[in-house]
């Protein structure tokens, strides 16, 4: 039994200190395995395209918190796919969340315009209570969001696919009710074919005159030329964490316009240490046979 490492070598030697530390019987391989039959377990963004080499592999662990980069069809039916639920990600992203969240409540994209040309001028504030945010996909990531926002007293609500609890938060699955209600809506959703594009002209054109949308799940939830057209007509402005392409190449319009605000896909990093903890907790669960924390449901997609 051996883990194969296949991703950043740097963060592969942290992760190696740790293997060697907490489980020194299992051996673990950095890029490749002497012996591939004897791998079970398998670290990376994205598997070799054939795996026929592996043929006693039982779980590949992502080592990033989406696994919309896996071709969930292409691997075989025994492998389970991992997500990485190092609690760092959920930390960063809700001072992500926060922080553009209330970027857009109060203006930042109209006061960095302005400053462009040096100019003073003072627009009318909202009262958080009066600002309805409302947070698409009610997971670890979303529950944290929505938990980080409450303190500032915005009147929440959150959309998912199940119908979920949470105190406090007008929960709700469906997506017109949910988005009629929303002034600034946060998009938390993972990619899967049900949410690719979900981000489309209909969905601006259910959003109430002078929302504002905070995109930090992935690119390609979001229609860009939706986006364009809803910015000429109803929508204040948009905070994007994550696009389609990236990187975003240097000459694209999201750049430059006034009410567009575009960080580099940078709202959660993992930590290689805490990442290499949640590894291992997953290794021991599955040799234990339990379900390893953060198992992907394959059909469903995330
Ligand atoms: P999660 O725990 O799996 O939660 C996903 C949530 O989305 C669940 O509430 C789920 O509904 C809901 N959902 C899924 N498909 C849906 C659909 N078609 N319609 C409505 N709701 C749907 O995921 P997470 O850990 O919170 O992470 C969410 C995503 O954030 C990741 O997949 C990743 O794409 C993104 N992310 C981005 C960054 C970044 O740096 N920008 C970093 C980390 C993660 P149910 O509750 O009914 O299952």
């Amino acid at each position: 039994m051996s883990v194969l490492y296949l991703s950043d070598p740097a963060r592969g030697e942290v992760f190696a200190r740790i293997f060697a530390d907490t489980m020194p019987d299992l051996p673990f391989h950095i890029g490749s395995a002497p012996d591939p039959a004897a791998v079970e377990y398998m670290v990376a963004w994205t598997p070799p395209a054939d795996l026929s080499a592996y043929p006693n592999l039982r779980l590949i662990f992502s080592v990033g918190a989406g696994v919309d980069q896996f071709d969930m069809s292409a691997l075989p039916p025994q492998v389970g796919i991992v997500r990485m639920l190092e609690p760092g990600i959920a930390r960063q992203m809700v001072q992500m969340a926060v922080m553009a969240t209330l970027s857009l409540h109060r203006d930042m994209p109209a006061y960095l315009d302005q400053a462009q040309r040096g100019q003073w001028q003072a627009l009318t504030t909202r009262d958080a209570a009066q600002t309805r945010v409302g947070v698409m996909g009610l997971g670890q990531l979303g529950h944290a969001v929505l938990a980080g926002l409450a303190p500032f007293g915005f009147d929440l609500a959150g959309y998912s696919r199940s119908p979920r609890d949470i105190p406090g938060v007008d929960c709700t699955t469906d997506l017109a009710t949910f988005l009629a209600g929303s002034d600034i809506v946060v998009c938390l959703l993972p990619l899967t074919d049900q949410t690719r594009g979900i981000l489309d002209d209909a969905f601006f054109a259910a959003l109430p005159d002078g929302a504002h949308l905070v995109h930090l799940g992935r690119g390609a939830q979001l229609d860009t030329d939706a986006l364009g057209r809803a910015l000429e007509g109803r929508l204040a402005s948009a905070w994007l964490d994550v696009t389609d392409p990236e990187p975003l190449p240097q000459d694209h319009w999201l750049w430059s316009h006034p009410r567009v605000i575009v960080t580099p896909h940078v709202a959660s990093q993992t930590n290689a240490a805490q990442g290499a903890a949640h590894v291992i907790a997953g290794i021991r669960a599955d040799r234990a046979g339990q379900t390893a924390p953060g198992l992907v449901d394959r059909d469903r997609g995330y």
